[in-house]
C-alpha cells in the first residue's frame, strides 16, 4: 500500500476545507485496512478514517497523522440481503435498492456519505435511520484483526453508534431489506423534498448541529434571525438555517467562529443548547 505525504484534504470533504494530512493512504480492501491500521499502531501514528468527508471539518493546518481513505466499493444484492463495502456511496445504495423495489434505505438517497460514515454516524432522514435495516458490520481493529458484529451487539441512538467509541474502521456491512412496490416512489419524494429544502449545490457538511429533540436546530437558528449571517467565507444558509456553508474561501476557523456565534445567540435568545453534529477534527490530539 502506497503512503503519500502532505496530501491536501480539502478536495476530500464536502466543505472544501482543510490543510494537508501528514500521511495519507487509500484502502481498497479489508486487507489494506488491516495493513494501514497495523502500521499506525506499530509506529504510534494517530489515524483518521475518512469516507466521503460529508460530515467532517478538518483543521486549517490539516491532520498530523495518517488519513486512511476508505475505498472499499463492492456491492452485491441477493434477494433481500445486501452486502456492501464501507466506501460505497450510501446515497447510491438507497437509489439502487429502491429502484429494484426494496424498502428500508430510501432515506439514504441524497445523503452524500459512504456506507461506513453512515453506520458510524447512524445517519438518518425522513424518519429512517441507518441501523434499522442493518444486520452485521465487518470491523477492523487497531491490531488489524477483523470482527463481524451483529447490530444487536452494538449501541445505537440519534446520530450515535458504538463505533464512535471504538478504535478501528468499518470495512463492510450487510443490510436486510423488505420488498415494497412503493419504495421507488418514496425514494423519489425524499430526494425531491431534499432538493427543495436544502442548499444542495453549496459546500457544506449538512446539518451542523444536532436537533435538541423535540426542537429543530434549524427552526431555532432561523427564529433568531441568523439566516444569511456571515463570518469570513462562512455563511448560515438562507435556505436551511442548520446548514453552515463555505460560500467561497472559508477556513475551518471561519466555520467554527460562525458555529460559536450561532450557539451563543441561540442560547441567549431561546435558552436551547446546540451541540455540533459535524465531526471537528483537530490537527493533533491534545
Ligand atoms: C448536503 C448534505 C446533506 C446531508 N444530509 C444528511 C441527512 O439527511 N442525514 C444525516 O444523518 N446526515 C446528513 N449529512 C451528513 C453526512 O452526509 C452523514 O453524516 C454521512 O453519514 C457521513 O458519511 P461520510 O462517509 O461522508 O463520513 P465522513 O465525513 O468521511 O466521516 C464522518 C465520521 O465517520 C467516521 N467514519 C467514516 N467512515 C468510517 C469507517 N469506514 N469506519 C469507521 N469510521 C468511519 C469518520 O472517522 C468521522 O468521524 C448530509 C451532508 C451533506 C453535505
Amino acid at each position: 500500500m502506497r503512503i503519500e505525504e502532505r496530501r491536501s484534504l480539502k478536495e476530500l470533504t464536502t466543505f472544501g476545507i482543510g490543510g494537508p494530512a501528514r500521511y495519507f493512504c487509500e484502502a481498497v480492501s479489508v486487507e489494506d485496512l488491516s495493513e494501514a491500521l497495523e502500521h499506525c499502531h506499530q509506529n504510534n501514528i494517530p489515524f483518521f478514517i475518512l469516507g466521503k468527508g460529508s460530515n467532517t471539518l478538518f483543521d486549517d493546518r490539516g491532520f498530523d497523522g495518517m488519513v486512511i481513505l476508505n475505498k472499499i466499493f463492492h456491492m452485491e444484492q441477493k434477494g433481500s440481503v445486501v452486502e456492501v463495502g464501507a466506501g460505497y456511496s450510501f446515497s447510491l445504495l438507497g437509489v439502487q435498492t429502491a429502484r429494484k423495489g426494496w424498502s428500508g434505505l430510501e432515506f439514504a438517497s441524497g445523503i452524500p456519505g459512504s456506507v461506513g460514515g453512515a453506520i458510524y454516524m447512524n445517519a438518518g432522514a425522513s424518519g429512517g435511520e441507518t441501523f434499522t435495516t442493518l444486520s452485521t458490520v465487518t470491523f477492523v481493529d487497531v491490531y488489524g484483526e477483523v470482527h463481524i458484529y451483529p447490530k444487536e451487539s452494538l449501541k445505537w441512538g440519534y446520530r450515535f453508534s458504538s463505533f464512535q467509541n471504538m478504535k478501528g474502521a468499518i470495512a463492510a456491512a450487510r443490510f436486510e431489506l423488505s420488498p415494497s412496490e412503493e419504495a421507488r416512489k418514496k425514494q423519489l419524494s425524499i430526494v425531491d423534498y431534499r432538493t427543495k429544502t436544502q442548499p444542495y449545490g453549496a459546500m457544506s457538511a449538512g446539518c451542523v448541529f444536532r436537533n435538541p429533540v423535540p426542537q429543530s436546530a434549524g427552526a431555532l437558528i432561523e427564529k433568531c434571525g441568523l439566516k444569511g449571517f456571515r463570518i469570513g467565507g462562512a455563511e448560515v444558509s438562507t435556505l436551511h438555517a442548520n446548514f453552515l456553508i463555505n460560500s467561497g474561501g472559508a477556513s475551518a476557523a471561519d466555520i467554527l467562529a460562525l458555529a460559536h456565534h450561532v450557539k451563543e445567540v441561540v442560547k441567549e435568545k431561546t435558552g436551547a443548547d446546540l451541540e455540533m453534529e459535524v465531526r471537528v477534527i483537530p490537527y493533533s490530539s491534545p
